[in-house]
């Protein structure tokens, strides 16, 4: 490269706006299909780099038509394959043992293949662990890392595709993770001494990174972004002063040691943007950062704030102002969002920049992808075109902002109307406030949040169910197969009728009875066939919400998921379950048990409102919910499991926030719940094994009986939930529904003997980890014929 580097001017960067990162999939997942057909043979590594490559340049290309500037850095390179954090151990070859062979022997680089490798596993190597991003449905990879963990730049990927969109005639910002976020969010790899924690590593890993950046400046990148979101949160396992210190190092090494080039020197590195995404940052942490040498800082304003100013250091630096929420799909008040921009200004920034909160990796593309039409199927509410903002609006909406920062309101003054008028219509359109869910709401009383006695409960439940010891059940889905799948797919499409539709689900519920009835099981489920997803069949059959047609957003990997838009105040027109439970009990003696999904796990995996308080919101999926609740118990159901696998990942980053949160959301359950007379029997699910901060919300949940997950961590959780007092039903799952393998009846029997040991056995229940939707027949049926017999086995010895 012979091009001299461009010299930014730290102090007034992206004057015309810029977002924190972009979707990656593709408008029509064709980043998730060329990966696919990777991993499936059916095309090669250049295949992908090729289909990938035309992405980012059409992604480039899209960001500049919307208003980015293509000069100045501002269009964000956020590119990945899999998962930034997983391309961060890519960067620096910092596998885990167990997949070193996959590491180039000159370099320490990984191929492609060994990039998915590691985040898929091969044979007996188990992947890298999944786990949620901040407070996103976004999973990435947990990299492992120890004292002998290789460290280095070994992989040039951000360089090249700099190159590639400069050729195309953009100049993009690499996105990256920050170093000290990377090793806060690293757990210690096995081989790691005791004590030892990742950050112990900033030094090596601030040292790669050092590599990178001088990589960058000598090919002429003006700008790279640093993203340290670590410093929102305070649920990770590093006290805050440790991460502050570590701030303070790694900046120090990176922008104060490396300088951006004077006249007579060239750049040791592009000038750095560092971003604190998802909540307000911790206490003197943007001053902390104000007094490093970085050259700009975003913050987010839409679910933090800015603290009072003016703060040293400052003065040198652009303040970006995540203005535009990256996080949720409405519409902003622009007016109000500039109205917003004049406190910060006592801050005492260089310059002020408009940006997103979050990166835009959690909204859809773009809502003109959507079909309006009366709002039935997966056509939209026309209303809805203006009220939401997926990616590109927004991307939109902070260069509008950019504008008339820059050259005032009067130049954009059609915008800012239209915005207002959005706003306003969404306010008072019809179904948006519905009286009659309100004055339900208003009228709720403690009363309706609370059940009786759990003795009397027990008592009432017992004479009506008349189960045995160790009782078994499932926690509700059967395989999803084929057949069920080409069902669904012709009756979407209009080419199966309603009623032929209905029989084969009816047919599939008497297939899945019998063989439950086989199995010998003694709390019979439907299967849950009819089914898409346990969040977005709901969604489908409440008022106040939409689901889209191509709203796809990232879930992990090559997963990408499809959120439903929560509108609207929330009813049920209908019943919705009744049907299918009330049929499968017809088919048995046995008791049914009718199966729902909370309003928690329903708001989480939604897009939801954001004008009334999420607790709000919740309590009228409740009490939609609680009439279905009582229309099953109307229609002869003893039993009924309200999923909540979501509770605990709808916990607060911080601290301060969280007890509000457990008040509401198990409040919302409560209300759903707890309608019921004594006999009715009470189930929840929850999916994790991790109970740690929310136990004490299980135990407020009230449930008879809770379910979750527990044969990875060997009934671990079931001492745990001992000492903690609980003293209802408790299912602690015996089949590992992750993974393929079935269980012997040997093993599932000394799983079961290890809960009977440390809690008393008149409450425990013997049951898989969770649903079986994604596992095949020919697994579930010996693994489930296991359980019956271990219970059997144990019972006897009661
Ligand atoms: N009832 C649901 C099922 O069995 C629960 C799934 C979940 O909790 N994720 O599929
Ligand atoms: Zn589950």
């Amino acid at each position: 490269m012979s091009t001299a580097p461009t010299s930014p001017t730290p102090a007034a960067a992206f004057p015309g706006g810029t977002i924190l990162g972009y979707p990656r999939i593709g408008r029509r997942r064709e980043l998730k299909r060329a990966v696919e057909s990777f991993w499936a043979g059916r095309s090669d590594a250049v295949d992908l780099e090729v289909a990938a490559g035309a992405l980012r340049r059409e992604t480039a290309r899209r960001l500049v038509e919307l208003g980015l500037n293509p000069d100045d850095g501002s269009v964000p390179g956020s590119f990945s394959y899999y998962d930034q954090v997983l391309d961060v151990v890519a960067l620096l070859g910092a596998v885990p043992e167990r997949f070193r062979d996959l590491l180039d022997d000159e370099d320490g680089s990984l191929e492609l293949d060994g990039y998915f490798t590691v985040a898929r596993g091969r044979g007996e190597d188990a992947p890298l662990e999944m786990t949620k991003w901040f407070d996103t449905n976004y999973h990435y990879l947990v990299p492992e890392i120890s004292e002998t963990t290789p460290v280095s730049f070994a992989d040039h990927r951000v360089v090249r595709e700099y190159a590639e969109a400069k050729e195309a005639g953009v100049t993009t910002r690499p996105v990256l993770v920050g170093p000290v976020t990377f090793l806060a969010l690293s757990k210690a790899a096995d081989e790691a001494g005791e004590g030892f924690h990742p950050l112990d590593r900033l030094d090596d890993v601030v040292a790669a990174y050092a590599d990178l950046l001088r990589a960058l400046a000598a090919v002429g990148v003006p700008w790279v972004q640093l993203d340290e979101p670590a410093l929102v949160t305070d649920s990770l396992d590093v006290p805050a002063e440790r991460l502050h210190a570590a701030i303070a190092s790694a900046y120090r090494a990176l922008a104060t040691d490396l300088t951006t080039g004077t006249d007579d020197t060239d750049p040791e590195r592009p000038a750095i943007l560092v971003t604190a995404p998802f909540g307000g940052l911790h206490e003197d942490a943007l001053a902390l950062l104000a007094a490093t040498d970085v050259d700009a800082i975003a913050i987010d304003l839409v679910k933090g704030a800015a603290p009072a100013g003016p703060l040293p250091g400052l003065e040198g630096k652009t303040l970006v102002a995540g203005l535009i929420d990256g996080h949720n799909v409405w519409r902003a008040d622009l007016t109000a969002k500039l109205d917003a921009v004049e406190p910060l200004r006592a801050l005492g920034a260089g310059a002020l920049a408009v940006g997103t909160s979050t990166s835009l990796l959690h909204v859809p593309h773009d809502v003109e992808d959507e079909v309006f039409g009366d709002g039935a199927g997966t056509t939209l509410d026309p209303r809805l075109r203006d009220w939401l903002a997926f990616a590109d609006q927004k991307v939109g909406e902070v260069a509008t902002l950019a504008r008339a920062l820059a050259e005032g309101r009067d130049a954009v003054a059609d915008a800012l109307a239209a915005s207002s008028a959005a706003v306003a219509s969404r306010a008072t359109a019809a179904g948006v406030v519905v009286p009659a869910v309100r004055d339900r709401a208003a009228a709720l009383t403690d009363a309706d949040f609370a059940r009786g006695s759990y003795a009397e409960r027990a008592a009432a439940q017992a004479a009506r169910l008349n189960l045995p010891p160790l009782p078994t059940t499932t926690i509700g889905s059967f395989p999803q197969t084929p057949e069920i799948r080409k069902a669904r797919a012709a009756w979407t499409k209009g080419e199966l009728a309603d009623a032929d539709y209905s029989a084969a689900m009816r047919e599939e519920i008497g297939r899945v009875v019998r063989l439950q009835e086989e199995l010998g099981l003694d709390v019979l489920v439907h299967g849950e066939p009819e089914r898409n997803d346990m969040v977005q069949y709901f969604a489908e059959h409440l008022d106040g919400f939409a689901v889209t047609a191509n709203g796809w957003v990232q879930s992990y990997g090559s997963r990408c998921v499809r959120p439903p838009i929560l509108w609207g105040d929330v009813q049920r027109p209908a019943p919705i379950t009744v049907e299918w439970s009330a049929y499968t009990a017809s088919l048995t003696q046995k008791p049914v048990k009718g199966m729902l999904t909370g309003p928690v796990t329903i708001l989480a995996w939604s897009f939801v409102r954001d004008d009334q308080p999420l607790g709000d919101t919740a309590n009228q999926v409740g009490l939609a919910l609680r009439d279905e609740i009582a229309d099953l118990e109307a229609a002869g159901i003893g039993i009924v499991q309200v999923d909540e696998p979501a509770l605990r990942e709808l916990l607060p980053l911080r601290r301060a926030d969280q007890d509000e949160y457990l008040r509401w959301s198990v409040g919302s359950f409560r209300l759903a719940t707890s309608g019921v007379e004594a006999a009715t029997q009470v189930h929840t699910h929850l999916c994790y094994s991790e109970f740690g901060e929310v136990i004490g919300a299980i135990d407020g949940l009230d449930a008879d009986v809770t379910s979750v997950e527990a044969a990875r961590s060997r009934m671990e959780i079931v001492p745990e939930l001992a000492d903690a007092g609980y003293s209802r039903g408790i299912g602690p799952g015996v089949y590992d529904i992750h993974s393929p393998r079935v269980p012997s009846s040997d093993e599932v029997t000394e799983l079961l003997r290890l809960a009977v040991k440390s809690i008393d056995p008149a409450l425990v229940w013997v049951n898989p980890d969770c649903g079986l939707k994604t596992r095949g027949y020919a697994e579930v049926e010996p693994a489930l014929a296991h359980l019956v017999a271990a219970a059997r086995e144990v019972r006897a010895t009661l």
